[in-house]
């Protein structure tokens, strides 16, 4: 067996590349990986390991047909995790442009290349950012589209591009559509990491606005658990929502980093609330479980305070970044 996988370098690629190589995922334990990654800022080769005998890292695009023409016949599937991940990012003007180009036209171009391929399987890793914003209730897969942020928007448009590429030529492709994740090795400019690197440096914390917008954490082994179970038995041209249940405000959640890493609220500066700030996001994952057995395993609680101490215990990973180049939002 052997496996694609998009954007391997990043957050969460890397976590499901590594699963891959330690055979944590039923059926795929002695598969080939192929690690497909641009290393932009958000990519870390590092991420992976150096050599192993069932890796292949490949740096490229998944903007360029000429390599995905080459490079995907003899896999039997793809995880497409390649984007441009982070909101902030895209709200600032031009660039904007780097999200479309690579989240919506990466998307066609892959899908493209692997219908001329023979992979027979790929799974779209989407976010609920897509679903834009609910004060009440969760979203179902059924729920519109309505995304407010240029990052969101790209996001949906690659949802689209995937269903289309399965209904126009029957490519048998899932799509799931996870909340906010957290676990080691995230780039440093994402809240969680951002905040405990802060404050392991004795620095102040940049809370949005009055800190009320609400979203529903997962830690990345159980979205990398759940995309598995959709590359074995999710349906062609389905949508699998994922979640972990666990809601808090970015002020609950502050105030948990201020006590793991023994911070007093004084570290809390408050910032002018971002442009097109999402109030509240909520996953209904009822499907997900129902059809596919799918139950998050990761304790919340237990879960940040692992993730709190992977960062005190690997400053050389993050402050190589956090004090690199691509750290200016
Ligand atoms: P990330 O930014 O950490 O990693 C993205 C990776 O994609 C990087 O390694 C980067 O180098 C690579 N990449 C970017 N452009 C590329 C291109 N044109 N060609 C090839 N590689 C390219 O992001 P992440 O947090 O790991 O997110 C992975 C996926 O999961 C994304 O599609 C994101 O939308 C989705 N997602 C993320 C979250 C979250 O909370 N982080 C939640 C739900 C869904």
């Amino acid at each position: 067996m052997r496996i694609l996988v998009t954007g391997a370098a990043g957050f969460i690629g890397s976590h499901y590349v590594r699963g891959l190589l330690a055979g944590e995922y039923p059926g795929w334990e002695s598969a080939h990986v192929t690690a497909l990654d641009k290393l932009t800022y958000a990519g870390n080769r590092a991420n992976l390991p150096a050599t192993h005998e069932r890796l292949t890292f490949v740096r490229g695009d998944v903007c360029d047909p000429v390599l995905l023409r080459d490079l995907l016949p003899g896999h039997d599937a793809v995880v497409h995790f390649a984007a441009e991940s982070h909101v902030d990012r895209s709200l600032a003007g031009a660039g904007a442009g780097e999200f479309f180009r690579t989240n919506v036209m990466g998307t066609q171009t892959l899908l493209d290349a692997v219908l001329h391929s023979g992979v027979e399987r790929v799974v779209h890793v989407s976010t609920d950012e897509v679903y834009g914003s609910i004060e009440q209730g969760s979203w179902t897969e059924k729920w519109p589209l309505e995304p407010n942020t240029p990052y969101a928007a790209s996001k949906a448009g690659s949802d689209l591009v995937a269903r289309a590429y399965w209904r126009t030529h029957g490519l048998d492709l899932s799509v799931t559509r996870c909340s906010n994740n957290y676990g080691p090795y995230q780039h440093p400019e994402k809240v969680i990491p951002l905040f405990v690197t802060n404050l392991l440096e004795g620095r102040g914390v940049p809370l949005y606005g009055d800190g009320r917008n609400v979203r529903e954490w997962l830690h990345v082994a159980d979205h990398c658990r759940a995309i598995h179970l959709v590359l074995n038995g999710g349906q062609p041209g389905e949508i699998y929502n994922i979640g972990g249940g666990n809601e808090y405000t970015n002020r609950d959640l502050t105030l948990k980093l201020l006590e793991l890493t023994g911070a007093g609220e004084d570290m809390i500066h408050q910032v002018p609330d971002r442009k097109a700030h999402d109030l509240r996001y909520s996953i209904d994952e009822s499907k997900i479980r129902a059809e596919l057995g799918y139950a998050p395993q990761v304790d919340f609680e237990q879960g940040l305070a692992e993730t709190v101490a992977w960062y005190r215990d690997n400053p050389d990973w993050w402050k190589a970044i956090a004090h690199g180049p691509g750290r200016e939002l």
